[in-house]
């Protein structure tokens, strides 16, 4: 009688799941099990509660799930590879199936798992795994548009098959993972991921090309990354429906995903260490920074953009870029410190793409232009005209018109004065980094991300 664990980790669906997939092909029977370890309560992996109240709900939605299908999720807490070993020897010795990842906690478990007994790592998380594409001499991408091109023509993971049934060991009592009770408007889970991942193709693809992706006053955007990140939905089966309605744009988005993937996984010291120092010395300003993540800087749309991270746990990623610039930028404040800020409110808070793209940002990461500098005003304009989406989280603000809004100065008492201006930070900014004063576009405005 064979036996293995299925050891979930950010894999909680059951469509196109490969570990299951191939447990419950080749064993006897199947122990599906989550770990409840305490490195996710610690920095750099703990944080957010909306992050964990979607990830408990995800649980209950895979247990459910696996019931159907005859099995049941065992929940088990502790160090993972300490957890995994009491079950397995519980079971009188099973081999482990898992899916591979790219962090370096994630290298540490799949070492240590491996020293205990026969565990067998399956991809998963990712369309393409992480170096499974590389360019000649070297083990990973460090510039998106060469990584896009070479990814564009590598085959996909095909999907894995739903199994029909799955076989407990007799006698197994699982502990079920405890009921989340109900939150806020995004529900964790497999079934929800699915019903959003079809709304967005029938009514929110079509559009997300044009400019639909980059307007802040719409939800143009499919919203799925907390389900991405925990692995709710698919990506491979994701991006093969993409494809098929000629969704580009959006197939090139999760495409900077696996690119941010496969550069942590080659780079685990960018975790907090500059992957291209710029020989930055940072500014210590605990009001400014207080200010900032309060969204109170007297930028309209860096404020917005704050507050809904606070609000919802999420914020648009043209927000995030013009919010991150501005602590890093515009205020001189370490990355660090907003990655940490960011990660600790995030419902879709990972650590490669959080990490990645704050240092993107700070141009101390695969920027091509890293002392680029988005200019909050500018932004405004272009991604915010009429207003409406420093209306909806800035309610000081919410009776000034949009074209007034880069200004609003006596039209809002009680709203703040910029904590900084734009020139005085550009200037100050090409002094740190010691660059020749700007010429006739001071702001070095944005490009698309990635470009
Ligand atoms: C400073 C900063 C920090 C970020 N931290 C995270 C994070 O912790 N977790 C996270 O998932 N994303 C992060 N992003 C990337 C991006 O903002 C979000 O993935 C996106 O806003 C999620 O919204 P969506 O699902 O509607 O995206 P869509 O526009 O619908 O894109 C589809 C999917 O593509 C992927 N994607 C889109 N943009 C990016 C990007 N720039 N980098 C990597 N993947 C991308 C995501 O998986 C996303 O769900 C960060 C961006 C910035 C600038």
């Amino acid at each position: 009688m064979r036996t293995a664990v299925v050891l979930f980790t950010r894999d909680l669906r059951i469509h196109d799941n490969p570990a299951l997939a191939l447990a419950c092909e080749e064993y006897d029977s199947v122990v599906p099990l989550f770990v409840r370890d305490p490195a996710f309560t610690r920095p750099p992996l703990g944080g957010s509660s909306a992050r964990s109240q979607f990830l408990d709900e995800a649980l209950v939605g895979l247990d459910e799930g696996l019931r159907r299908l005859g099995g049941a999720l065992h929940v088990a807490v502790g160090p993972v590879a300490a957890a995994v070993a009491g079950v397995a020897a519980e079971l009188g010795g099973a081999d482990v199936v898992c899916a591979r990842d790219v962090s370096p906690y994630a290298s540490r478990r799949e070492a240590e798992l491996a020293n205990e007994r026969r565990l067998r790592l399956v991809d998963s998380h990712f369309a393409v795994a992480a170096g499974a594409v590389a360019p000649a001499g070297g083990t990973h991408y460090q510039v998106f548009s060469a990584y896009h091109r070479a990814w564009e023509r590598t085959t996909i993971r095909p999907l894995a098959s739903t199994p029909e049934q799955i076989r407990l060991p007799q006698a197994f009592v699982p502990r079920p993972p405890v009921a989340a009770p109900a939150s806020g408007t995004i529900v964790g889970g497999e079934d929800e991921g699915i019903r959003r991942v079809r709304a967005f193709l029938r009514d929110g693809l079509s559009a997300y090309g044009a400019s639909g992706h980059d307007d802040l006053s719409i939800d143009g955007t499919s919203l799925l990354s907390p389900y991405i990140r925990f692995g709710c939905v698919s990506v491979p089966a994701l991006i093969a429906r993409a494809r098929e309605q000629g969704g580009d744009a959006f197939v090139r988005q999760l495409c900077w995903r696996e690119f941010y993937a496969q550069l942590l996984w080659a780079n685990p010291h960018s975790v907090d260490t500059d992957l291209r120092p710029r020989g930055d010395i940072w500014e210590d300003n605990p009001d400014s920074y207080a200010a900032w993540k309060a969204g109170m800087t007297g930028y309209p749309l860096v404020d917005a953009g704050m507050r809904q991270l606070l609000a919802e746990g999420w914020m648009h990623n043209r927000a995030r870029l013009v919010t991150a610039s501005f602590l890093v930028k515009h205020l001189g404040i370490d990355w660090r410190e907003g990655a940490r800020h960011f990660f600790d409110h995030l419902l879709d808070g990972d650590l490669a793409q959080n990490i990645g793209n704050w240092q993107w940002v700070a141009g101390t990461g695969v920027d091509t232009r890293p002392n680029r500098m988005f200019n909050p005003s500018a932004q405004l304009k272009k991604l915010d005209p009429n207003g409406t989406y420093v209306h909806r989280y800035v309610p000081e603000l919410s009776h000034i018109p949009g074209n007034q809004l880069l200004n609003p100065g006596l039209l809002a008492p009680d709203y703040p004065a910029p904590i900084v201006i734009h020139e005085d930070a550009v200037a100050a900014f090409r002094a740190r980094r010691r660059l020749e004063p700007p010429a006739s576009r001071p702001s070095g405005d944005a490009e698309e991300h990635g470009d």
